[in-house]
């Protein structure tokens, strides 16, 4: 499996943007940031884009993308999320006011996105890679994912605070090859962190206690880029040197 590091960051600002991962150049895994880093033939390449909620870091370029390729394909690019998360989605961005509705654009039968909703627990298949979502605690509803491939599996926690299941189906996972885990603010920001669904250095430590034994690297993203620096410095007092910060243009090999 091949991770592309699109963006990155909790927030946007010049040469900071937001959370988008390319696996084997087909498939998208949330997508704050695609069309500003892709050229319009690698953008044509995507058939599945997976969603992890609905908060707009983790979306917005669904619609640029939709835009840039439209009448391009002949097949409809698969939005893969649980129901809960597409039917927000339909009735807030994709609703004909902020957005087209792309997925009856140009039409019915030749619209250049298509729904396909996934269900808790259950495993979907799709091309060359298996999805399993599993809900995470965040402030909205949201789902991290297993995703596997012939050459093993990873976890991607989406944004979420402390959290247990997730955990403990890493744990369980044989073929695990790599964690990729959101932290988000500095740990005297702890407080805002926990009411925001999201974690700090320190938190993320404690979670990846849940699955000790694993010995996999963990990569991290979603740091808010001002306070990247004092974020980097906490994760290094982790003493885990398995725990590595991602950065926009990186490439994951599993
Ligand atoms: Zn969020
Ligand atoms: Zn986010």
């Amino acid at each position: 499996m091949r991770i592309r590091v699109l963006g990155c960051y909790g927030a946007e600002m010049p040469g900071y943007t937001t959370s988008g991962f390319l696996i084997n150049e087909e498939t998208l895994l949330d997508a704050g940031t695609v069309a500003s880093v892709l050229t319009v033939e690698e953008q044509l390449k995507i058939k599945n884009i997976i969603i992890s909620h609905p908060h707009l870091d983790h979306i917005k370029d669904i619609q640029f993308l939709a835009d840039n390729i439209i009448g391009k394909k002949d097949e409809p690019i698969n939005l893969i999320s649980t129901h809960g998360i597409l039917d927000i989605l339909r009735a807030n961005v994709l609703n004909n006011i902020i957005w087209p509705d792309f997925t009856t654009i140009p039409s019915y039968n030749g619209a250049v996105l298509k729904f396909l909703p996934v269900k808790g627990k259950a495993r979907c298949v799709i091309g060359d890679i298996t999805i399993t979502p599993v809900r995470v605690n965040h402030t909205v509803e949201a789902a991290g994912y297993i995703i596997k491939d012939k050459s093993g599996a990873i976890v991607y926690t989406g944004d979420t605070g402390h959290t247990d299941w997730i955990w403990k189906i890493a744990a369980k996972e044989d073929k695990l090859k790599a964690v990729f885990a959101e932290v988000s603010f500095p740990n005297s920001m702890a407080e805002l962190a926990d009411i925001s669904g999201h974690l700090t250095a320190e938190g993320l430590g404690r979670e990846l206690q849940k699955m000790s034994g694993k010995d996999v690297p963990v990569y991290v993203f979603h740091m808010k880029p001002q306070y990247l620096a004092i974020i980097e410095k906490e994760i290094g007092l982790l003493n885990n040197t398995r725990v590595k910060l991602l950065k926009q243009g990186d490439v994951i090999e599993i």
